[in-house]
Formats: C-alpha cells, sequence, structure tokens
C-alpha cells in the first residue's frame, strides 16, 4: 500500500451537527485530496454505510468513525473512536444510551434561554436537526444566528449556551472507560479529540491522558482544525511522551461554519506514528 500522507479522520455530516450529507462530504474530502477519510458524528454511526459507499465509489480509502459524548471529573471531553466494526451490537447500545437525553436537556436549554427572553428556541432549533435523536447545541446556535440573536456560531457560543451563560444546561455523558470499551471491543482504536479545547489545567491533562492509556486508548488529535500551529508541536510532545499514536482531522461541520476546510491542514509531523499506520487492517 502507498504511503497515505493526507488523512482527515474528523467531521460532521446531517447525522449529527454538520449541515451536509455523508455523499456530499466524501466528494468534498476527495476533492481536495482526501486519500484516507472517516465521517466521525456525535454519538451516532448511522451515517457510516451511506459514508463507506460514497468514499469506495470515489476510490478514496476509509475508516468508520464516531466522536463519543464523555464526562471526565466534570468536563465534557470528546473521544473518536476509528476502525471499530459498525455492526457491533455494544457499540451501538452505547451509543444509543449517550443520544437518549438529548431531547431532555434540548427542552432545558430552550427553558434557560426563555429566561433571558429567547422564546422558542426548542421549536426554532428543530428544522436544522437532520436526526431527531441528535439534538445538539450547535443546532440551537443555527436558530440563534437565524433569528438574529447572534451574528456568527461563535459569537452564540461566547455568549450563550456554555458553563455559566444562558442556554447552558450541563450534562452527564458517558464515562471514559465506557466509551474506550466499547470502541476497542468493537476492533476500534480509541483516541483523544483536541485536546487543547478542554481548559484543563496541567494535573487535570495529565489525569486525562493517564487514565485513557490505562483503560487502552492509543491516539490523540495533534493536527485539528481546533488547535493552533503552536499546540500542534505541544500535542506531538504529548503523543510521544505517552506512547499514543497521532491523529489529523479538520473537525469540518458546514461551508459556511467551518474556518478548517476538509484535508486541508497541515501534515503530521513524520516523528509521529499516524493512527492509521496501527490500523491498517481495519482500512476498507
Ligand atoms: P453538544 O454535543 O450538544 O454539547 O454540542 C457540542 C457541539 O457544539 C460541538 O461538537 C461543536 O460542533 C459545537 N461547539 C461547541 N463549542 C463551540 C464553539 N466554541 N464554537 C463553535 N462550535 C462549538
Ligand atoms: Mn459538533
Ligand atoms: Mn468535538
Ligand atoms: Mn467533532
Amino acid at each position: 500500500m502507498t504511503k497515505i500522507l493526507n488523512a482527515d479522520l474528523h467531521c460532521h455530516s446531517v447525522v449529527s451537527d454538520g449541515t451536509l450529507t455523508p455523499e456530499d462530504l466524501a466528494a468534498r474530502a476527495k476533492a481536495n485530496g482526501v486519500e484516507l477519510w472517516s465521517l466521525t458524528d456525535h454519538d451516532e454511526i448511522g451515517g457510516q454505510a451511506r459514508a463507506l459507499a460514497a468514499a469506495k465509489a470515489l476510490g478514496m480509502r476509509y475508516l468508520t468513525g464516531v466522536e463519543i459524548s464523555v464526562t471526565f471529573i466534570g468536563h465534557t471531553v470528546h473521544i473518536v473512536g476509528l476502525g471499530f466494526d459498525a455492526e457491533n451490537e455494544a457499540l451501538a447500545q452505547g451509543l444509543r444510551d449517550t443520544r437518549g437525553g438529548r431531547k431532555q436537556r434540548a427542552m432545558e436549554m430552550s427553558d434557560d434561554l426563555a429566561r433571558v427572553g429567547i422564546l422558542g428556541a426548542y421549536e426554532g432549533a428543530l428544522p436544522f436537526v437532520g436526526n431527531p435523536e441528535l439534538i445538539s447545541r450547535t443546532h440551537f446556535a443555527r436558530f440563534l444566528v437565524e433569528s438574529g440573536v447572534c451574528k456568527e456560531t461563535n459569537e452564540v457560543f461566547r455568549k450563550y449556551l456554555t458553563e455559566g451563560k444562558p442556554g447552558y444546561v450541563p450534562h452527564r455523558w458517558a464515562t471514559l472507560k465506557d466509551a474506550i470499551t466499547w470502541i476497542t471491543q468493537a476492533g476500534g482504536m480509541a483516541v483523544i479529540a483536541h485536546p487543547a479545547r478542554y481548559k484543563f489545567t496541567p494535573n487535570e491533562e495529565y489525569a486525562l491522558f493517564t487514565e485513557f492509556k490505562a483503560l487502552g486508548g492509543q491516539g490523540v488529535e495533534v493536527v485539528t482544525g481546533s488547535h493552533s500551529a503552536a499546540e500542534y508541536v505541544t500535542y506531538g510532545h504529548t503523543a510521544r511522551e505517552f506512547g499514543l499514536a497521532a491523529s489529523r482531522g479538520s473537525d469540518f461541520h458546514s461551508p459556511a461554519e467551518s474556518h478548517t476546510e476538509l484535508g486541508t491542514l497541515p501534515l503530521l509531523n513524520k516523528e509521529l506514528t499516524p493512527v492509521w499506520e496501527l490500523l491498517g487492517s481495519r482500512i476498507q
């Protein structure tokens, strides 16, 4: 097999909080020169068969993917799973359970926004929702932009929907142990998504990486749309320190909202072991 350089192993479709179909994402990845692609919808693998079929039709290699929402020491952390068997029943059940509380949470978010005079946010978010089990903060953000409360989604996440701001409802997601177990028992690799996003203290971050590794996690995103160039270097060191493979992914959600396009990030530093080198037999 020729050496893969342009892998994009993190993005979202209408099956979670992206705005494009799996087919449109595959075409966009291919057009941007992606050689190995993965669709990683939040808490949901309902788009995997379509993504795989679209990738194959375009002659692009594919790894199954998912991004699982986890609560770790009171913070939300995202764990990407790659190369698992998408038919695995324990994984499917775990993801169903993880999705389970989203509707109730959304209604509470709407009630909280009503307290500051923003009415009808639940009903307003629904037209943006592609998957009724997967209503997310992103859909509320699109409603707040459409209704003129904010100019763009970044402004929404500065003023609303985040800790201490109107519309924020704390939620208990999967445990780190469960998420890693579901992924690895389905034959896949667990990867810490965008570690710089969590605003952990050094001790908290050390605890995350230590526990992740002890529970069987094998990778970390180093080059992602959520990291700065300096953070590519920082987390490249962290990967080596913890003996983790490195991943690369844009976290693309939407042509209108995402500043990082599929397949356009810098390549991984040659000193790092790419996750796809350990996942050779899982590549389709
Ligand atoms: P949820 O899973 O419902 O809590 O929604 C999380 C999603 O909200 C993330 O996957 C992002 O798509 C979006 N999000 C969270 N924080 C931000 C931010 N600061 N800027 C833009 N999008 C964000
Ligand atoms: Mn998202
Ligand atoms: Mn994420
Ligand atoms: Mn993501």
